[in-house]
Order: structure tokens, then C-alpha cells, then sequence
């Protein structure tokens, strides 16, 4: 049974992972840092399925370790410090995890495990403040954020490694991508969680930052499938991953609150607290190397997306 071990499994994207990988006959090792209030509530469902393994990207003998003990075909460093506004608060954290965790990861790979094929989780943060046209692997990056420089590093370093030791080591670079187990602070769960309450008559508003920036959203389980293929493979390359549509925030606010049979006007408070230092107007990828190469295609357009958000967050709430 091949195996694969992936860092990051609590989060958004392991969750859908694990399970795609479950289903298709592979052993999982998800690795999970000590916390004193453990809560792996998107794995739940798949255990004893996965199995877990404890580890830290801020601790090199850990991960060097798990590699030792697993031996595994496949290795999906999906783990970060993932949020663009805490990496302004906290941008030495956001280097430690997001950028030397991967360098971390790579050394390990290098030094206890070199037969496994690694993917790094890169973003189209990278791209940051760029020309208006989609980007694809050969658009420049000009990263706006601690986030995006952190993920810049990580993806330079893992082609480095593919060039300088043989690795297959291959970046994806996803754009956004949601879904019901998207973090609470992130907007679009922000928003579908506050069309739901609404609609439950246990909140009124939301408090947002700026609606017009444009981004290019996908749905999370389209998007992990895309990273299995990358390490399926003859020969690593990078991949961006995209919708090739950009919406604005106030494109998911207005089908969010629709959704629930609400104009998004009434709910939808501006806060200009929640203004980034820098933003990026606009984001917008070219996935047509994924699209003939990997045969990958999204499945969820935009607004099935935002009525399954939706959906989840009114059923969770009725119990
Ligand atoms: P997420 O939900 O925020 O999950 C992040 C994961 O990283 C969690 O499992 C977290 O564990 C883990 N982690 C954080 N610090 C760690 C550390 N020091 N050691 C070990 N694990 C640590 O992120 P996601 O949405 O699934 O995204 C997966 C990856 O893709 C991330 O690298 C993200 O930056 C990247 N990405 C995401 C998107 C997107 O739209 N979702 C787009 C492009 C790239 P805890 O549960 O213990 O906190």
C-alpha cells in the first residue's frame, strides 16, 4: 500500500487530502503538533482510518524523525502559518512556519528520505501586485504581504532542491480555495457563516474590510486532487491552480446573503480596522498547464461554491 505523509492534516486542505487519498487505497500519516486544547474536528470522520504522528515544522529533528520512522511514497507539506493578516501581527512566526518550516521539511526529505516526492503548498499570494492578465507559472512574483514572502521562499527553495539534489520536489501554486472547513477568520466562511446566522435571527451584521479586491476562488476538494496528480507525474514541475475567474468580496456577500433570501446591503458593515497595510487588487490564475497536463479540471464553479458554504453553516446551526 503506497504511503503518504502529510504536515498540515488538522487544517483545511488535509482534511480533503486525507480523504482523497483514504479512498484510492493509500496508507495516511497526518502529522499533528502538541496543542494543549487538541481539536482535530475536520479529521474526526476518518479516523482510525488516518493515522497520526506528532511533529513540529519549528522542530528539524521531529520531522527528520517521522521521515525516518514512515519511509513514505508521497510527502504534501501543506502546513503554514496561512493567514494573511496575522502575518503582518506576527511575520517572525510566519517565517519560522511558512518559509524555514518548508526548508526544514526539504532537509529532512534530503537527509533521512530522498526517495519521497514532495509537494510544497504555494500561493498565488506570491504574485501579489501584478499586471491585470491571469497568471500562470511564468508570471513574476511581487508578494504583498509576510505571508507571501515566506510562501516565495518555500517555492524557490523547493525548486532549488529539486535542481541541486535530484529531489522531486514540485510547487503548486493554488489560488484560493474554500469550502466548509475553511477557517473561521477567512472571508468567505466569515460571510457564510454570517448569512447563516442571519438567517437564524442570531446576528444582523458582519463587519468586513475592503468588497472590491477580486479573487480567483475555487472549492478545496477540486484542488487537493490537483496536488496528488502533480506527484503521479513522469517528471516534477510546478503547477498553478485556478478557476480563471476573479469575483469581488462583495460577489460572495451578494450570493452569500441571497442564499438565505437577504439583500447583503442590510448585513455588510464596513470596518476600516480590518484594512490590510498593502493589498493586492486583484488575483486571477491561467491553469491551462494544469488542464492539459495533469487532465485537471475544477468541478464546484463559483456560485455552487458559495451556496454549499452556505448550506453547511444553516445546517450546522439547526443542529
Ligand atoms: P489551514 O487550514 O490554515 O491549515 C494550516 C495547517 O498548518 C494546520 O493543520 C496547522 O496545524 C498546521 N501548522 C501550523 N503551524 C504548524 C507548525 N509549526 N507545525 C506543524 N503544523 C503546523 O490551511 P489550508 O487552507 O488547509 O492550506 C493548506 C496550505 O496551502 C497552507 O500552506 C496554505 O498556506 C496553502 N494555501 C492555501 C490556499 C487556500 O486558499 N486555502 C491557497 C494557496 C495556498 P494546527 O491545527 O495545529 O494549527
Amino acid at each position: 500500500m503506497p504511503t503518504a505523509l502529510i504536515t498540515g492534516i488538522t487544517g483545511q486542505d488535509g482534511s480533503f487530502l486525507a480523504e482523497l487519498l483514504l479512498d484510492r487505497g493509500w496508507r495516511v500519516i497526518g502529522l499533528v503538533r502538541r496543542s494543549a486544547s487538541p481539536d482535530h474536528w475536520r479529521i474526526a470522520h476518518l479516523m482510525p482510518r488516518l493515522e497520526l504522528d506528532s511533529a513540529d515544522l519549528l522542530d528539524q529533528g521531529s520531522l527528520f524523525e517521522v521521515l525516518r520512522r514512515h519511509k513514505p511514497d508521497h510527502v504534501y507539506n501543506l502546513a503554514a502559518q496561512s493567514f494573511v493578516p496575522t502575518s503582518w501581527r506576527q511575520p517572525v512566526l510566519t517565517g519560522e512556519v511558512t518559509a524555514l518550516g518548508c526548508a526544514r521539511m526539504l532537509e529532512a526529505l534530503r537527509l533521512a528520505w530522498p526517495e519521497a516526492r514532495f509537494y510544497q503548498a504555494g500561493s498565488s499570494e506570491m504574485f501579489g501586485l501584478n499586471d491585470a492578465g491571469p497568471q500562470d507559472e511564468r508570471a513574476a512574483f511581487h508578494p504583498r504581504s509576510p505571508y507571501g514572502v515566506a510562501k516565495v521562499y518555500a517555492h524557490h527553495l523547493t525548486v532549488n532542491y529539486r535542481e541541486s539534489y535530484g529531489l522531486f520536489a514540485v510547487g503548486g501554486i493554488l489560488f484560493n480555495h474554500e469550502s466548509e472547513r475553511r477557517g473561521v477568520e477567512f472571508v468567505t466562511r466569515k460571510l457564510a457563516m454570517a448569512a447563516a446566522a442571519v438567517h437564524a435571527g442570531r446576528a444582523q451584521t458582519v463587519t468586513l474590510g475592503r468588497l472590491d479586491v477580486r479573487r480567483d476562488w475555487g472549492f478545496a476538494g477540486d484542488y487537493v486532487e490537483a496536488m496528488h496528480l502533480m506527484l503521479l507525474q513522469s517528471e516534477p514541475r510546478d503547477f498553478v491552480v485556478a478557476t480563471g475567474l476573479a469575483w469581488s468580496v462583495q460577489d460572495f456577500a451578494e450570493r452569500a446573503f441571497a442564499a438565505v433570501g437577504r439583500r447583503w446591503q442590510a448585513h455588510v458593515v464596513h470596518d476600516p480596522a480590518l484594512l490590510r497595510p498593502a493589498e493586492i487588487p486583484c488575483l486571477r490564475g491561467d491553469a491551462s498547464a494544469a488542464r492539459d497536463q495533469l487532465g485537471w479540471t475544477p468541478s464546484l464553479a463559483f456560485d455552487g461554491l458559495v451556496e454549499r458554504m452556505v448550506r453547511a453553516e444553516v445546517d450546522r446551526l439547526a443542529g
